[in-house]
């Protein structure tokens, strides 16, 4: 977990002042490192997506989190201010326009603009053959996990290019890399966010918009359930990743 933060980190802050912070990272007091900055995490009421929330928040940054379930974005929302952190929440199914117009709204709302937007919330909700994928399975993919950032970040740019400078963290997978079997699709749509990420790099460099992709390994949560409690997937996953443990 800590691997994929600090990726994040690196993404989020501008190269020059970056450097000297990611060197110094246990050494100094990072409270209000980010201050006055304003982050947009999707998929953010557990698991990597809520780990992220929180450093950004006790890094001084204002947080926006949000998911599909009300209860979840509550419940997160009260943890996190409740360890006096500066976070607020909405509603936000990323592959849904209305939701998608709430979270942007929710942002003007409280703090007028963004500076990072991590677009992290992804599904897979097929285990098994790629093409024995329905087609509805292929568009709940594509759409949530590379469409949705795209379309996302579309409404947030222009409240982002305002402040003078942003930073878009999209997040991927190893499995963009190493296939995962019976998790066709899943690969695919990890792929492409690769292919994303480096058409908006060249497309928004000209504004001043850094984007950036998080590739994390297999961490326990939730979504990789499927891997970590399948001893025999587990097994194959180490051989093939060479986890040594
Ligand atoms: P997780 O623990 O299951 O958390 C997923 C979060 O996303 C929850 O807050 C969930 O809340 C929300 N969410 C799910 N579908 C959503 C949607 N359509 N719109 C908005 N929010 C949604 O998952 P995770 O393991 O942290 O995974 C996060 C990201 O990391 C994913 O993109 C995944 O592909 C990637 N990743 C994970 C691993 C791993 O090993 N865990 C490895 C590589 C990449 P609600 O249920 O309330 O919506």
């Amino acid at each position: 977990m800590f691997q994929a933060v600090a990726w994040v980190r690196r993404g989020l802050f501008h190269f020059r002042a970056g450097l000297s912070v990611r060197m110094n990272s246990t050494a100094i007091d990072r409270k209000g490192v980010l201050a006055n900055r304003v982050a947009v995490i999707t998929g953010s009421t557990e698991g990597i997506g809520f780990a992220i929330a929180r450093r950004l928040a006790q890094d001084g940054a204002h947080v926006v989190i949000s998911s599909r379930k009300q209860q979840n974005v509550d419940r997160a929302v009260a943890a996190l201010q409740g360890e006096g952190l500066s976070v607020t929440g909405t509603v936000c199914h990323v592959g849904k326009a209305e939701d998608r117009e709430r979270l942007v709204a929710t942002v003007l709302e409280h703090y007028g603009g963004l500076d990072f937007l991590v677009c992290n919330a992804g599904v897979n909700p097929l285990v098994g053959s790629t093409l024995k994928a329905s087609e509805e399975v292929w568009d709940k993919i594509l759409s949530v996990n590379v469409k949705s950032p795209a379309l996302l970040l579309s409404q947030l740019l222009p409240h982002m290019e305002n402040r003078g400078m942003g930073s878009v963290i999209l997040v991927s997978s190893v499995a963009a890399y190493i296939p995962q079997v019976k998790l066709g699709p899943y690969n695919i749509s990890k792929t492409a966010i690769l292919g994303l990420t480096r058409t908006l790099s060249l497309e928004l460099a000209p504004k001043g918009i850094r984007v950036n992709c998080l590739v994390p390994g297999i961490i326990k949560t939730n979504f990789s359930k499927v891997i970590h409690q399948d001893e025999l997937y587990w097994n194959n996953f180490k051989r093939q990743h060479q986890v040594q443990r």
